[in-house]
């Protein structure tokens, strides 16, 4: 028999906000297996590749083992070049390496001087949401605090800060309602504007197991997803049309006299203005398609998704196709609206679902890494800029810092072109990471920190459920949060930043957002790793939210109503200017794959899940082929993409066209702009007209 020490240990997956439980069998501290746990709550026994095969990461080569220290910082910071010099390494021509007290000594001197000279609003926190809720909380409390800048903001900026937006203005609350499990209990299902099946696999498990059974599902998408195949209704809309279909749906509630009387007699408010507003709206009343040519069939299938809702119990699930568009925020309304109407929320079985992306989004937010919340949500004592202004003020000049934890601005962004001139604007930018990403090659300083397999730490998944994640192996690399508390240390902020452990961590955002973390102590997060706790955790924790009233302030939901705005594809299909025999004038979106994830700087380190997606694919319809042939460049009014391979199917409508971004060098975010939801600025990822360049073979294989 081989000698072989295996340790199991149980633990959550580090991609995607599903955040299903995980057992890492290790060997002699190297991962040698990732399986569900049969028991898991959330994974139900079975994981996605991503969590099964998406490790490999963790023992790369090319993970930022020691601090980086850019040479053009230290030319141009002569005094602390010198002070520091007997403790640089050369790397290569652009680098030098140290240790991690050189480097935050060196960050924190360059930190110092900056504020004095300019002031602490000159500098700025971006951070990701990968990392756990302990260095989500320091991070915040850093620029905060030990800076005195407001400009903290994280990657929710780019995905759901419209779900919070638009929940909180309704309903309270911007977080899931219900558990997953729920969807066995509920009679009918919409998910609009998500690839569930690839972006929230095991979620999407739960959804096809009852479609299958109960032929209870609608998908409204602009193109058809895999998790149509299983639908009632594949409901294809055109681009920009989300708002649109919800209020359609809405007024046929109303107009049918379909909504639950009681409920919103006694748990709702502005009902009157609403329901007057929407019947008086002709753009709400679903004949309004029967003009729109190539989408007429929705003039009967909306009101007939409609029906179904209102009359059983229901569920909705949303992703970014909802939020990423300039009315994002007032279509996350829309929906809360639909639950309102029906009391479709408050009760097992039925409620709103916004499917996050990354692993700890969620608690990124919960812990206040936004410039209008602190933590629990609390205002602030001043609010500060969101990224896309903070990307105007570096072009302004007026910010000169910038601190990166875990997000890649340089790659997932929109408008690379200026972020790169705006990075290109700072006297300094530092970065914490596990890979030299687009951002970090752009840093004066990088500091490479612990994964999540390698800490101890606490993530909040999509339906705000608390994981304790203990380490699958040691690391000697530190923690972000640790990163932070020498930083603050060395900036005369150590009182402030006194901890010695995660938990200590913890035990403060427990006495900051008591609201929602008072009764989450290590050691019952311990206890309760199998099934988890959802927030607001006291003595017990909350499974369904809003069951007898709402978290607003009078306890009530509100209506909100906000018209659709004639534009884009609907306009241009009424006008007769949308099918024209023309290069130009396509209407693309993006998305990703089961394989890939985020900017996959986890991803591509995993040669299984590399070798099922190795570039970023354009998908057009089959009418397309003669014209565009085997590869395409896409251009926008804000730029270029590199050369992409074409597949057809016609799951893509015509004119329409959809793409991946996870790999830098397509530079797919290039061909997008400042456009942004009118409240919370997040980029119009969903939706940009470009013009299609044939380039044929000559790009050579990928
Ligand atoms: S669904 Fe998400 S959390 Fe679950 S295994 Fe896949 S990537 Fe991990």
């Amino acid at each position: 028999m081989p000698n072989r020490e295996l340790n199991e240990i149980e633990s959550v997956c580090t991609y995607c906000g599903v955040g299903c439980d995980i057992v890492g069998v290790v060997e002699k501290n190297r991962i040698v297996k990732i399986y569900a746990d049969k028991d898991g709550v959330v994974s139900q026994g079975k994981l996605c590749i991503k969590g099964k095969y998406g490790y490999d990461f963790v023992e790369a080569r090319d993970r930022i083992r020691k601090p980086r220290v850019r040479r053009r910082f230290l030319e141009r910071n002569p005094e602390l070049a010198e002070r520091c010099a007997d403790r640089l390494e050369p790397l290569d021509d652009e680098w030098m390496t140290t240790d991690l007290e050189t480097a935050t000594e060196l960050a924190a001197a360059k930190l110092a001087e900056i504020r004095e000279r300019y002031g602490s609003h000159s500098f700025a926190a971006i951070g990701g949401a990968r990392t756990s809720c302990e260095s989500a909380y320091a991070f915040q409390k850093f620029c905060r605090e030990t800076m005195g800048s407001p400009h903290v903001d994280n990657c929710a900026r780019v995905c759901h800060s419209p779900s919070l937006q638009g929940m909180r203005a309704t309903i309270g609350e911007g977080a899931a309602t219900n558990p997953y499990n729920d969807i066995y209990e509920t009679e009918f299902m919409i998910v609009i504007g998500s690839n569930t099946l690839e972006a929230h696999p095991i979620i999407a498990n739960r959804i096809v197991d009852m479609a299958r059974t109960h032929n209870n599902l609608a998908v409204i998408d602009v193109r058809r997803t895999k998790l149509a195949k299983q639908a009632k209704y594949d409901c294809v809309i055109p681009f920009e049309a989300n708002l649109l279909i919800l209020n359609m749906m809405a007024y046929v509630i109303l107009d049918e006299e379909l909504y639950d009387k009681e409920f919103v007699a006694t748990r709702t408010k502005n009902f009157e203005e609403y329901r007057e507003a929407i019947l008086a709206d002709p753009t709400a009343d679903p004949s309004f398609f029967k003009e729109v040519e190539g989408y007429e069939y929705l003039a009967k299938m909306i009101p007939n998704i409609a029906r179904e809702y209102a009359v059983k119990k229901s569920m909705i699930f949303w992703g970014l196709g909802v939020t990423e568009h300039l009315d994002g925020s007032y279509a996350v309304m829309a929906l809360t609206h639909l639950a309102l109407l029906t009391g479709n929320i408050g009760r097992a079985g039925a409620g709103l679902m916004p499917l996050r992306g990354q692993n700890n989004v969620q608690g990124a937010c919960d812990m206040g890494c936004l410039p209008y919340y602190d933590p629990d949500y609390q205002p602030p004592k001043e609010v500060g800029l969101m990224t896309p202004r903070l990307i105007d003020a570096m072009e302004e000049g007026k910010l000169k810092a910038l601190l990166n934890m875990g997000e890649d601005i340089a790659h997932i962004h929109p408008n690379l072109n200026k972020i790169d001139n705006a990075l290109e604007k700072l006297e300094f930018l530092m970065v914490q990471e596990l890979f030299m990403t687009e951002i970090a090659r752009r840093a004066d300083i990088v500091v490479g920190v612990k994964s999540a397999y390698e800490k101890t730490g606490v993530y909040v998944n999509a339906m705000r459920r608390l994981h304790l994640s203990q380490p699958l192996v040691e690391c000697d690399l530190p923690d972000d949060w640790e990163v932070l508390t020498l930083l603050a240390k060395k900036l005369g902020d150590g009182e402030n930043f006194a901890f010695a452990s995660s938990e200590e961590v913890w035990e403060e955002v427990r006495r900051v957002a008591p609201r929602r973390f008072s009764g989450a102590a290590y050691y019952r997060l311990k206890r309760h790793r199998k099934r988890g706790m959802q927030w607001p955790v006291y003595h017990e924790d909350t499974p369904i939210l809003h069951l007898l009233d709402f978290r607003t302030e009078d306890g009530l939901g509100r209506f909100l109503y906000h018209p659709w705005r004639r534009r884009g594809m609907v306009e241009e299909i009424l006008e007769g200017r949308f099918y024209r025999d023309s290069l130009e004038g396509y209407y693309l979106t993006t998305g990703r794959t089961l394989a890939h994830y985020n900017n996959a700087a986890q991803t591509r380190r995993s040669p299984r899940l590399l070798n099922r997606h190795n570039e970023d694919l354009l998908w057009a319809h089959p009418d397309e082929e003669e014209r565009f042939g085997d590869r395409v460049i896409l251009r926008s009014e804000h730029g270029e993409s590199e050369a992409l391979r074409v597949a057809y199917s016609d799951a893509i409508r015509p004119r329409t066209l959809y793409t991946t971004f996870h790999h830098a060098r397509s530079r797919i975010n290039a061909l997008f702009g400042d456009e942004s939801d009118e409240l919370v600025l997040t980029a119009r990822f969903k939706s940009v007209r470009v013009e299609v360049i044939p380039v044929g073979e000559v790009w050579g294989g990928s």
